[in-house]
C-alpha cells in the first residue's frame, strides 16, 4: 500500500466508527506502534483522544502532535517513567497499586496537577494479567481518594482479548457492576464517570455492557506487525 492510502485508509476506518458510536461513548484512539503520521490521520478524522501503552513513544508522538488531543496512558506503567507519564498525559487508565497511586500522586503534587485516574480491574482473575481483583477495588478507591493529587474517575478493564467477544460480556457486566457500586458510594473527591472497556474485538459487547469509553488500535490503524 502506499502511504497516502494506508492514511486514506486511516480516515475512512475512523469515519465508519463514528457513525457505529453512540454519541455517548468516547474512542480513544489506541496508538502503539504507530507513526505520527498515521495518528495524525486518525486526528483529521475526528478523534480526540490517543491511548499509549508505552511513555517514550508517546512522547515521540506528543512532540509533533502536542495537545490538540489528549493523551491517555493504557499501558502498565513503570515506576520509573512516572515522572514524564504525570507531565504528558491527562489520564492514566491503569492504576493498581497503592504504592503506583501514591508515586503518581507524589509526581504530581510536584507538578501542582491532579491527575485523573482509572482504576484497572482484572475482572477475569486472570494471574498473568495486572489490574485489581474485583474484591480489592473498593479498599483501593478508598485509598486513592485520600490522595490530593489523583482524581478518581472510574473503572478499566482489558477482559480477554482473542477469541468470541461473548467470552468477554461477564467480564464487562462484572466491570459495569462494579463501577454502579463505586458512583453510589459517593467518596468525597472522586469523579466516577469513565468505564473505559472493549478493543477491536469486543467493543460492540462492551458498550452494550455500558462501556462510555472504547480503545480501539487494530479497527482504526489495520493490524499491527
Ligand atoms: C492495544 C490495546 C488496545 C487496542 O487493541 P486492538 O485489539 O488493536 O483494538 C486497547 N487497550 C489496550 C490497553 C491496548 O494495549
Amino acid at each position: 500500500m502506499m502511504m497516502t492510502d494506508s492514511l486514506d485508509y486511516i480516515r475512512q476506518n475512523v469515519r465508519a466508527i463514528w457513525q457505529e458510536l453512540p454519541p455517548s461513548v468516547e474512542l480513544v484512539a489506541a496508538a502503539k506502534q504507530q507513526t505520527p503520521e498515521k495518528i495524525m490521520a486518525a486526528i483529521e478524522a475526528g478523534v480526540k483522544i490517543i491511548g499509549e501503552n508505552y511513555v517514550q513513544e508517546a512522547l515521540a508522538a506528543y512532540q509533533i502532535i502536542g495537545q490538540r488531543v489528549s493523551w491517555s496512558f493504557i499501558g502498565h506503567l513503570q515506576k520509573n517513567k512516572i515522572k514524564k507519564a504525570v507531565e504528558i498525559f491527562d489520564i492514566i487508565e491503569t492504576v493498581d497499586s497503592i504504592e503506583l497511586a501514591e508515586e503518581i500522586n507524589r509526581r504530581a503534587a510536584a507538578r501542582g496537577k491532579v491527575m485523573p485516574v482509572l482504576l484497572e480491574v482484572n475482572s477475569g482473575r486472570e494471574p498473568q494479567k495486572f489490574g485489581v481483583f474485583p474484591e480489592k477495588v473498593e479498599e483501593l478507591a478508598r485509598s486513592i481518594v485520600q490522595l490530593p493529587g489523583l482524581k478518581l474517575s472510574g473503572l478499566m478493564t482489558m477482559g480477554p482479548a482473542e477469541g468470541d467477544p461473548e467470552a468477554a460480556r461477564p467480564y464487562f457486566r462484572l466491570t459495569r457492576q462494579l463501577f454502579d457500586y463505586l458512583q453510589k458510594l459517593n467518596l468525597p473527591g472522586a469523579n466516577i464517570h469513565i468505564l473505559s472497556m472493549g478493543m477491536t474485538n469486543s467493543y460492540r459487547v462492551a458498550i452494550e455492557e455500558g462501556a462510555t469509553r472504547v480503545r480501539l488500535g487494530t479497527r482504526i490503524f489495520g493490524p499491527r506487525q
